[in-house]
Parts: structure tokens; C-alpha cells; sequence
């Protein structure tokens, strides 16, 4: 990841149609784990790193907290993405030959002005 999606979130759906990689889904949709809030796919999300100066889905979001710093998708963190995965916190990809998409699969861009603390504490995009 990236960023992620709390229970704060009311479904409104704004963030969605900003993502520039379209890693955002809809509540109800088969890859997204959660119930009654929207889902950002980890494997997916770039940060919005090449694409804007900040996460446009934090930008478009008006609930306070519905939009936290996770992780970096990148090989430190197969560990912790695994883990959330088998916990049902994230649906991460299957691919046909390549098998699940975790970050030793393939990393994604992140914003390295990011602290870990920030990430750690799962942070309020907004807020940075
Ligand atoms: S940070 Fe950017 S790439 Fe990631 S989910 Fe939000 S809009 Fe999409
Ligand atoms: S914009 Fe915010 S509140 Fe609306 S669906 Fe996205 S994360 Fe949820």
C-alpha cells in the first residue's frame, strides 16, 4: 500500500472514480473484504506517486479518518500484507502463474517522505 480505508468511512463513493490506478472498490464488490466500507487494494495503489502531489482519494474524502498511511508494498512488508491477508484485512490478488500478488511478487511505488511512525500509527492521509 498505501493508504487504506477505516470504518469511518460512509460509503459515499467520492474517492473511487479519483484513483488514477482504479485500486479503489466498491462496497459489495467481490474483491472487497469488507463490509458497508469501501477497499483500497494494496497491490495496486502507487501512493498517487507519478500521478499527484498528494492521494487524490484523500483529497476527495470528506470523512475525517476514513483514509489512514499504511504500509509500503514492498518486500519489508511481505510479511505484514501476508499475515493481512490471511486475517481477511486485504483480498490481495491471485494470479493465474505468478500465484498471489504479495510485494516479493511485485513491490509498488511509495512516498518516501512517508515516516514509518506515521504508517505505523495509521495516520490520517489528510493530516500529512
Ligand atoms: S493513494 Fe492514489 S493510488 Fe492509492 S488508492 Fe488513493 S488515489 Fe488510488
Ligand atoms: S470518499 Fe471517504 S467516506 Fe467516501 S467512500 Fe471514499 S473513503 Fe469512504
Amino acid at each position: 500500500m498505501a493508504v487504506k480505508i477505516t470504518e469511518e468511512c460512509i460509503s459515499c463513493e467520492a474517492c473511487a472514480s479519483e484513483c488514477p490506478v482504479a485500486a479503489i472498490l466498491p462496497d459489495g464488490n467481490e474483491k472487497n473484504p469488507k463490509d458497508g466500507i469501501l477497499y483500497v487494494k494494496p497491490e495496486s495503489c502507487v501512493e498517487c506517486v507519478d500521478h499527484a502531489d498528494s492521494p487524490r482519494c484523500a483529497e476527495a474524502c470528506p470523512t475525517e479518518g476514513a483514509i489512514v498511511w499504511d504500509m509500503p508494498y514492498t518486500v519489508d512488508f511481505n510479511s505484514y500484507y501476508l499475515s493481512g491477508n490471511e486475517k481477511g484485512e486485504y483480498k490481495i490478488r491471485e494470479h493465474k502463474s505468478k500465484g498471489l500478488m504479495l510485494p516479493e511478487v511485485k513491490e509498488q511505488k511509495f512516498r518516501a517522505d512517508i515516516t514509518m511512525a506515521t504508517r505505523e500509527a495509521h495516520a490520517n492521509v489528510s493530516d500529512f
